[in-house]
């Protein structure tokens, strides 16, 4: 039998040949056709008009910090929950992040803590150059409180929207909050380039200073002439053709994630012990991994025991994310709370969700947790 993936790449017949066409095309060059394309296509999906292709999400994150203005020495509030790109941006433009706990009831940045800490640095005369916001495993904290917080202390709000591309938060699409959003098409996200990311925002002027500085900020003259520090994180041509395809089809995958976590759900909370990912209200995730709490007094065993057994019939889970304070990497940054994130990570597992997972095999992930379940007294 072969291996269980957590979340593959689920490429179909349309992205091959859109594929093949920008091959055909001799469009190998970095930019072209599908570029443009995948960008504006990208962009409306999400109710905004403009984005730049970028060659990861970790890329967009940097120019998104970048282009609100964060300078080397500032703070950003970032959650402590999360990938470790989301901080390590905030490091590459020499500014500091400050860790900030998630909230119990959306796994994702506590607003009520953002709040006092803005009110507390406000009244200080230090307040962050930004707060970057995280749609954790495709959830999302409560916008409509976050973005008025930030907006009243006058902060760029950055939403890292790696991992939600498809899900909507009180009827808006994930991505449409705050000055720019990112997205990730790294090759476990919903849909990929095998690697590559996307930075949206309403401001033209914004998108189109992230292509300038994404393209080693080359004077629009026939010459190179260069006066600004640029990069090189522009997404090819080929890549982004790959991207259409699938975009074209997110809400079938979307729709199949969400399948996916309902079957986990229905087949494993009467286990008990166990609590599938809270979402806050108005939220529609699109279920990017299934993620549960173990509690192992009330299981029987923890998710490192479940996590094993899974892996003894080669089939792949992961733990939640580990806090980015109980990192070495962050060990010395500012943390506001931390104690709901550590426990996210003690008894968080992540399951088998990717949109190519068959039910047979998704009935071998539920049979090892029940067979588990019923082996303990
Ligand atoms: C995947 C991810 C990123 C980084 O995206 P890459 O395309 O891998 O650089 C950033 N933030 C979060 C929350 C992610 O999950």
């Amino acid at each position: 039998m072969a291996r269980v993936y957590l979340s593959p790449p689920d490429p179909g017949p349309e992205d091959r040949e859109l594929l093949l066409d920008a091959f055909d095309s001799n469009w190998l060059a970095p930019l072209g056709p599908h570029v443009d394309a995948f960008e504006r296509e990208l962009a409306r999906r999400v109710g905004l008009e403009h984005g730049a292709a970028l060659s990861s999400g970790t890329a967009a994150l940097h120019l998104g910090l970048l282009l609100v203005g964060v300078q080397p020495g500032d703070d950003v509030l970032v959650p402590t929950l999360t990938f470790v790109a989301t901080a390590n941006a905030v490091r590459y433009v020499g500014a500091h992040p400050v860790l900030v706990d998630v909230d119990p009831t959306t796994w994702c940045l506590d607003v009520g803590t953002v709040a006092d800490e803005l009110d507390r640095r406000a009244r200080g005369g230090r307040l962050p150059a930004a707060v970057v916001s995280v749609d954790l495993y495709g959830g999302g904290p409560d916008y409509a409180d976050l973005a008025t917080v930030c907006a009243e202390f006058e902060v760029p709000l950055i939403e890292d929207a790696a991992e939600a591309l498809g899900s909507s938060f009180g009827g808006r699409p994930a991505g449409s909050f705050g000055h720019c959003a990112v997205f990730s098409f790294n090759g476990n996200k919903i849909i990929t380039t095998s690697g590559g990311g996307m930075l949206v925002s309403s401001s033209a002027d914004l998108v189109e200073r992230a292509r300038f500085l994404a393209s080693q900020a080359r004077e629009p003259v026939v010459h190179y002439e260069h006066i600004e520090l640029g990069y090189n994180y522009r997404l090819s041509n080929l890549l982004a053709a790959l991207g259409r395809g699938q975009l074209g089809r997110l809400d079938r995958r979307v729709a199949r994630r969400r399948a996916i976590f309902e079957r986990y759900r229905s087949a494993l909370e009467p286990l008990g012990g166990i609590e599938m990912a809270p979402v806050g209200p108005g939220v529609e995730s699109n279920r990017w991994l299934t993620c549960l709490l173990i509690d192992p007094g009330a299981f029987g065993a923890g998710p490192e025991d479940v996590r094993r057994a899974l892996e003894a019939m080669d089939i792949e889970s992961r733990p939640t994310w580990k806090p980015l304070h109980l990192q070495a990497l962050y060990a010395d940054a500012p943390v506001l709370g931390g104690g709901v994130a550590e426990r996210v990570f003690e008894r968080g597992l992540c399951l088998p969700s990717g949109s190519s997972l068959t039910d047979a095999d998704q009935d071998r992930v539920v049979g090892a947790l029940t067979a588990l379940r019923g082996g303990r007294p």
